[in-house]
C-alpha cells in the first residue's frame, strides 16, 4: 500500500517524491496503520521494490484487493500523478467504510464519484461482482484499468486472454480492452478483436502516451488503430496451422468434429475456406472458430438439402447444448444466449457473402452444397486468401 494513518489519525501517502531521511525520520516518531482494517503497518524503505506499507506476515485485511506486486504500487502511483497532471485531486487508496473497500484511486468529477481500480492479479468473477455491486450502491463510477504485466504477446496482434481480461471488457459500444503501463507511461487499448481460441485474441492495438490521454478517454477511448492486411495475414498463418495441425491433445469438440467427417469420408484437413473465418461478434465463443464453425456446416447445411431453412434460435440452441456437455466452450462472462446468437447470426451472414444461404422473412436457406474437397494446401491457402479479402470487404465485416 501507498498510504497508512498515523497514531493520531493523520494520512500518509508516498507519492514517489519522498527523501529516504524523512521516512526514515517518520518511521521512528510515528507508528502506522491501515485504514482498512485498523492494524499496524510497516514502512518498508528497501531498494528492490518501491517503498510502502504493508501488513505484518499473515495477518489479513479486507481492505486489501489484490497481493501488492511492484506494477500495481508503480502503476496507482503512476496512475495518482496523471490525475493530477488533467487538473484532477485524486486520493490515493480510498477506503470507503459503507461498502468496505478501498479503490486504488478515488475522485469527483461532476456529476459522480469515479473508483479506479488497477488490476494487476488475476480477478474471479464473484470478487468481480461484489466490487462492482459496492461502488453502484454508492452511485460511485467504476473503472478499471488493465495492469501491464497483463499485457502479453503471442507474436504480433495475438495476446492472451483470460477470464480477468473478459470480465474487465468494455461492452458498451465497440468491445476494448483498457491497459497501463507505468514503466512507459502509457495507456494501451486492444480492440477490434478476432478471438482465437480459449486463450487467445487477435486484436489491434492503440497506444497513448499519459500526457494525451484525458480523463474522459477512460470511458471512450480512442480506438486508432486499424492495421487490417497485417491482422489478414496473421489470421492467414493461423489458418494454415489449423490445416495441418496434428494435436496431440485434441479438444473433445475437436475429435467430435474430426469423428464427423470420419463418418461421411471427409478430409478434415480440406475444409472449405468459409470455415474459420474472423467473427468479430464471437468473443462469447472460446472454441477455435475453425472447430466451431466446421461444427455448424457440418450439422446444419452439408447433406441438408437445398432449400432447408435455418433458424439462428436452433443453432444457438444446439451449441448451448455442446457447451453443457462440455465439447463446446463458452466463455463465462458472456451473455450466453445473446452473445452465442449474435455470433450465429453474423457467421451466417458471412456465408451470405458467398452464396451458401440466402436470407429469407421465414430464416436463413441453404442454396449451395458444401464442397469439401481435397486439394493441395498451396491451392487451399491461395482460396483462404481470396475467401477471407472477400469476407472483409463486405461492409462491417470489420467493426
Ligand atoms: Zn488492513
Amino acid at each position: 500500500m501507498l498510504t497508512a494513518v498515523n497514531e493520531s489519525g493523520r494520512r500518509f501517502s508516498l507519492q514517489g517524491e519522498e527523501r529516504l531521511e524523512t521516512l526514515k525520520k517518520l518511521r521512528d516518531k510515528h507508528r502506522f496503520y491501515c485504514e482498512a482494517c485498523g492494524k499496524p503497518l510497516i514502512l518498508k524503505l528497501g531498494q528492490k521494490v518501491a517503498w510502502h506499507f504493508a501488513h505484518k506476515p499473515n495477518m489479513s485485511c479486507h481492505g486489501e484487493n489484490e497481493p501488492e506486486s511492484i506494477v500495481h504500487l508503480e502503476g496507482k502511483r503512476a496512475l495518482y500523478h496523471w490525475l493530477n497532471a488533467q487538473g484532477e485531486f485524486p486520493i490515493l487508496e480510498k477506503y470507503i467504510p459503507d461498502i468496505k473497500q478501498r479503490a486504488d484511486l478515488f475522485l469527483h468529477h461532476h456529476p459522480k464519484a469515479i473508483a479506479i481500480e488497477y488490476q494487476c492479479s488475476n480477478l474471479t468473477p464473484q470478487r468481480f461482482m461484489e466490487r462492482m455491486a459496492g461502488y453502484l450502491s454508492l452511485n460511485i463510477r467504476p473503472i478499471w484499468i488493465l495492469g501491464e504485466n497483463r499485457l502479453k504477446n503471442y507474436g504480433s496482434y495475438i495476446y492472451r486472454w483470460h477470464l480477468t481480461e473478459e470480465l474487465l471488457l468494455n461492452r458498451k459500444g465497440k468491445p476494448y480492452a483498457l491497459f497501463f503501463s507505468a514503466t512507459s507511461n502509457r495507456f494501451i487499448i486492444l480492440h477490434h478483436f478476432w478471438p482465437l481460441a480459449s486463450s487467445t485474441v487477435v486484436a489491434d492495438r492503440t497506444e497513448i502516451p499519459a500526457e494525451e490521454f484525458h480523463l474522459h478517454d477512460l470511458w471512450q477511448p480512442p480506438l486508432l488503430s486499424h492495421d487490417l492486411p497485417q491482422k489478414a495475414q496473421i489470421w492467414l498463418q493461423q489458418k494454415s496451422k489449423w490445416r495441418t495441425r496434428k494435436s496431440e491433445h485434441p479438444s473433445r469438440l475437436e475429435r467430435y468434429v474430426l469423428a464427423i467427417c470420419k463418418k461421411r469420408g471427409l478430409p478434415f484437413e480440406s475444409f472449405p475456406a468459409y470455415i474459420g473465418l474472423p467473427i468479430p461478434e464471437a468473443l462469447p465463443i472460446a472454441s477455435p472458430p475453425f472447430l466451431w464453425q466446421a461444427w455448424l456446416i457440418l450439422q446444419f447445411i452439408h447433406r441438408r438439402p437445398l432449400g432447408s431453412i435455418l433458424h439462428v434460435d436452433a443453432i444457438t440452441k444446439s451449441v448451448l447444448t455442446l457447451a453443457d456437455r462440455k465439447l463446446m466452450v463458452l466463455r463465462e462472462n458472456s451473455n450466453c444466449r445473446e452473445g452465442v446468437s449474435k455470433a450465429i447470426e453474423r457467421y451466417l451472414s458471412a456465408l451470405l457473402t458467398f452464396g451458401i444461404v440466402e436470407k429469407t422473412n421465414a430464416g436463413y436457406v441453404v442454396m449451395k452444397e458444401v464442397a469439401w474437397t481435397s486439394q493441395n494446401l498451396a491451392d487451399h491457402q491461395r482460396e483462404d486468401e481470396r475467401i477471407l479479402y472477400k469476407w472483409l470487404a463486405e461492409k462491417n465485416a470489420y467493426c
